[in-house]
């Protein structure tokens, strides 16, 4: 459970939200909906997640076609107050009006009258302008209490943050895990200058080569079975890490398995010392110079 001990990363107040703390650990959706694990497991996962207190979900319109959205909301039903709820809109539908629509499109699946946060999913050919007036009226609406952005690299963060409105932008949702580091040369530093928290996505590296190879790296091994965790345990803890003295990172991995869940929401009570933390430096180097921003 979480208590007053548990890591909290807070969002910035805003003209309009009081400066607000969420577990660095929250719940990823994505290939829920889809039919991959039975709907019910999706569902109970997530509700058990909330229990433990990974109490921020993370949705899109794209996940499922909107089917991630509303095993979103078969688990919120009777629970919506007890979530920090992100969705994200297409670059496409991120126009003046159609991303009004797709909000309400979305909030329709989520059986909700509100998104506690809205991202833009990555830049696209709106231009940025149209999609901040867009928040903003839906901000007025009362349909979403924040905005933030997705897989944006420095210049496009840049750019955002020199447009009217556009310092309003509460996170920057990006790509981060062990074995992917590149954000750490520049555009974490200037989200830092911005103070703009970050979202890690894909914190466990999805599933597939690069996550057999991190899991059975060595260096992980070791480290993990000295502390007694998991190496996913131990990859969250990374994660949430607090750098520069300031924890700014909220992983959201994705579970439907209950034991990760659990595993996931322990990794909370996770502080890795420096000892750890050199020897991971050392096997899994940030980069020196600017790398274009992974994605997936
Ligand atoms: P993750 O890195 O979260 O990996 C998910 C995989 O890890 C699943 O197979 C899951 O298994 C497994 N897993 C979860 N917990 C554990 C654990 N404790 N031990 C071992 N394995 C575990 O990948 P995602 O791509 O899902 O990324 C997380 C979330 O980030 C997404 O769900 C989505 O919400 C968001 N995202 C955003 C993107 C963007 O462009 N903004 C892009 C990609 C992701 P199982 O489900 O069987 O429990």
């Amino acid at each position: 459970m979480v208590d007053s001990s548990t890591p909290q990363v807070r969002l910035p107040a805003t003209a309009h939200e009081p400066t607000q703390g969420l577990p660095a650990i929250g719940q990823g959706t994505w290939y829920m909906g889809e039919g991959l694990a039975p709907r019910r497991d999706e569902v109970r996962a997530l509700q058990h997640g909330l229990e433990l207190g990974l109490t921020l979900i993370d949705t899109a319109e794209m996940y499922a076609d909107g089917g991630a959205e509303e095993v979103v909301g078969e688990a919120l039903a009777d629970r919506r107050d007890q979530a920090f709820l992100v969705s994200k809109v297409y670059p496409w539908n991120a126009g003046r009006d159609s991303a009004i629509a797709a909000c309400e499109r979305s909030l329709e699946r989520l059986g909700t009258d509100h998104l506690d946060l809205y991202l833009l999913h990555w830049p696209g050919s709106v231009p940025l302008e149209e999609t901040l007036e867009a928040f903003e009226r839906l901000r007025e609406q009362g349909k979403i209490r924040r905005f933030g952005v997705s897989n944006f690299d420095v210049d496009e963060l840049e750019t955002l943050a020199a447009l009217p409105g556009g310092d309003a932008c509460a996170v920057n949702q990006v790509l981060y895990h062990l074995g992917s580091r590149g954000i750490e040369h520049s555009l974490r530093p200037l989200m830092q200058r911005l103070g703009m928290p970050l979202m890690a996505y894909c914190p466990l590296a999805q599933a597939g080569k690069l996550r057999q190879d991190l899991f059975g790296h060595p260096v992980v091994r070791e480290v993990a079975d000295g502390l007694g965790i998991t190496p996913a345990q131990l990859l969250l803890a990374w994660a949430i890490r607090p750098v520069n003295g300031r924890r700014d990172t909220i992983a959201i991995p994705k579970a439907v398995r209950l034991q990760h869940v659990e595993q996931n929401a322990a990794a909370l009570g996770v502080e890795l010392g420096d000892d750890a933390l050199a020897r991971l430096d050392e096997a899994f180097p940030a980069p020196n110079m600017k790398v274009p921003l992974d994605i997936v």
